[in-house]
């Protein structure tokens, strides 16, 4: 790191020049400052805007949109530690006290001689692997008490993060280019995303037929988007190839930020070159010149190892001009680092976030197929729906169809997480019911599993006959068990302070109705809920779905609607019914604290 004493201006002109000077790679411009002193100092934010022909409030407004962006000075270790629920679950508060103790300092805090800070984040996509922290891009995971006092103690004495990264994870985490202590933890392999692959067999085979031959067959296919919207693939492909423009583009969500998803991890991690292959494929049935992965902040260990992989395939003419020999077939991919927002995984605000903005969610229409990044026609697309791109070019729409159910065919890559005996990877044919699923992950005394995390659906015993598929239980991935021993109302709890962390702020219904739906549960849940909180619960959840501007909003009520729905028992037995009809909705004795001290007397209280 830089001293801010040194000369920023020659510096920070120089990072923007590295990006052509180009506004639309602020997000980039604003990474690499960073980079470079551990935050980004004050004075940059006017000379980046100079370079790049921007405001300096427009810059102030980017760089406060990311949580992974931070204009005050940090320590030179940065500890971000996890705290999603199955994160807490499992013991983050101890680790957490560790830390704390041992460095002298609360969470949001920095030690007086600038080495370490300590942070809370939502989720890093080590669910599987909890309790889990990065420090700095390193990742740490099933940390146990012992673990949190050496790395404490580990740091302090070499100042040196690759000190004290002892064992690597499997596959290819141990890669001299990633060398991370995660581990895959796949379960269960499928035919189509962990089955066998041939690399470049499918390119080969597309460059044979015409984009439009290519299209019939993903159709044909009936592939639907893996993120779990469920939209066709072949479908989207065909809005973007026949809208109008000569430009095009194709971009690859791997911005997996719903808490308990992390195959798109090991995705990247084990077939980073089926994605892109599948990326070029996409390419060539739109017409697209320019790709972008856009991958998630907490990713950014798999940073240079995906870097390295489309270098080789540059090398081997599978990306650049004439792609293996096809005359005008030119295709190229790049990276987009994301920086620490929920909402990018929403399509126009991920196309926002590449285009250097603020990661705000467009109107729609125009849809991202008539007019995305940059104007062009852009579809975008899962990680996992490009892998399933591939095995269709190769084995055919009709294989790929035979798998699954009518509706959903195929299979589908499950994270799951929580109280089971074998978290982790699970690649099953849609299809599977979540009875069977808690029995492959040796899951016992279970009381709820969330489907499809925050945004999805809390679902009782009751409905464990239920299959996971785009007609029933709708999932991008995440599997969340709970046993019985977990609070019904902390959980749901949890994912209302999440959607509240994360709106981005624009509509009202969903800045504020979130914040309202957890003051009621709170009062439910400190014992003074009344009789009509529950319906003022779903009543005003209904009106947040349906009047919210993107699907954060729009999904955000679920777990409070599904929770009702499946326990509302755990609700009702917290309401306080009094014979004398008044209505107990806060704590008289906390309320006459403050008076009762000024006074210097107790207020009597008639109980019931
Ligand atoms: Fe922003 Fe929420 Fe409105 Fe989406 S629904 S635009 S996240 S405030």
């Amino acid at each position: 790191m830089l001293s801010v004493k040194n000369d920023i201006s020659t510096l920070i002109i120089s990072i923007c020049s590295e990006y052509g000077n180009d506004k639309t790679r602020l997000l980039d411009i604003l990474r690499k400052v960073q980079d470079s002193f551990g935050y980004i100092p004050d004075e940059s934010f006017a000379i980046i805007a100079r370079e790049v022909s921007s405001y300096r409030v427009e810059v102030q407004s980017v760089a406060s949109f990311y949580s992974f962006i931070t204009k005050e000075k940090k320590g030179k270790f940065t500890i971000k530690l996890c705290n999603d629920i199955i994160d807490q679950f499992l013991g983050v508060a101890k680790i957490a006290k560790i830390f704390e103790d041992e460095l002298g300092i609360k969470f949001g805090e920095t030690t007086p001689d600038e080495i370490f800070s300590l942070e809370y984040v939502a989720c890093i996509g080590m669910s599987d692997q909890s309790p889990a922290a990065i420090i700095n891009d390193l990742i740490f995971t099933k940390l146990s008490s012992d673990q949190a006092r050496e790395i404490i103690s580990g740091l302090k004495q070499t100042h040196d993060l690759s000190q004290i990264a002892h064992h690597l994870g499997d596959g290819n985490n141990a890669h001299p280019l990633i060398k991370s202590m995660v581990n895959n933890q796949i379960r269960k392999t499928g035919e189509v995303v962990l089955g066998k692959y041939h690399k470049s067999a499918a390119l080969n085979n597309v460059i044979s037929l015409s984009p439009a031959e290519v299209i019939r067959e993903i159709k044909a296919s009936r592939l639907r988007g893996r993120g779990g919207a469920g939209f066709p693939t072949g479908m989207k492909w065909e809005f973007a190839r026949n809208a109008p423009g000569d430009r095009k583009t194709i971009i690859c969500n791997a911005d997996e930020g719903e808490p308990g998803t992390f195959k798109d991890r090991v995705i990247l991690t084990e077939r980073a070159d089926m994605v892109f292959e599948g990326m070029t494929i996409g390419a060539y049935a739109v017409g697209a010149e320019t790709g972008i992965l856009y991958l998630r902040a907490e990713y950014s260990y798999l940073k240079n190892y995906l870097e390295a992989v489309l270098t080789s395939r540059r090398e081997a003419n599978l990306l650049g001009n004439d792609i293996i020999g096809k005359k005008g077939f030119n295709f190229d991919i790049r990276i987009q680092m994301g920086a620490g927002s929920y909402v990018c995984g929403e399509e126009t605000s991920l196309i926002s976030s590449c285009e250097g903005f603020r990661g705000d969610p467009k109107n729609r229409p125009p849809f991202p197929a008539q007019k995305g990044y940059l104007g062009t026609p852009t579809s975008v697309n899962n990680v996992e729906t490009f892998c399933c791109v591939v095995q269709i070019i190769n084995r055919g729409p009709a294989w790929f169809a035979s798998i699954g159910t009518k509706g959903s065919p195929g299979t589908k890559l499950l994270s799951v997480c929580g109280d089971c005996s074998t978290p982790g990877i699970y690649e099953v044919p849609f299809g599977i019911t979540i009875e069977e699923l808690l029995k492959f992950s040796g899951a016992a005394d279970t009381q709820a599993v969330q489907v499809g995390g925050p945004s999805g659906f809390l679902i009782a015993p009751a409905e464990f006959k239920r299959k996971v598929c785009y007609d029933d239980l709708v999932t991008g991935g995440s599997i969340m068990i709970f046993n019985k021993t977990r609070s019904i109302l902390e959980i749901v709890e949890y994912f209302v302070d999440f959607f509240i962390d994360e709106s981005c702020g624009y509509c009202t219904p969903c800045r504020v109705g979130n914040v309202l739906l957890k003051d009621k549960l709170k009062k439910i849940m400190n014992g003074f809920g009344e009789k009509g909180d529950i319906e003022y619960l779903q009543k005003l959840g209904n009106n947040i779905q349906t009047s919210s501007r993107c699907g954060l909003g729009q999904t955000s009520p679920r777990p409070i609607l599904s929770s009702i729905d499946g326990f509302r028992s755990e609700y009702e037995k917290l309401l306080k019914v009094r014979k004398d009809g008044f209505a107990p909705s806060f704590d008289i004795n906390a309320a006459l604290g403050l008076s009762e001290k000024i006074i210097g007397r107790k207020s009597v209280i008639f109980e019931e």
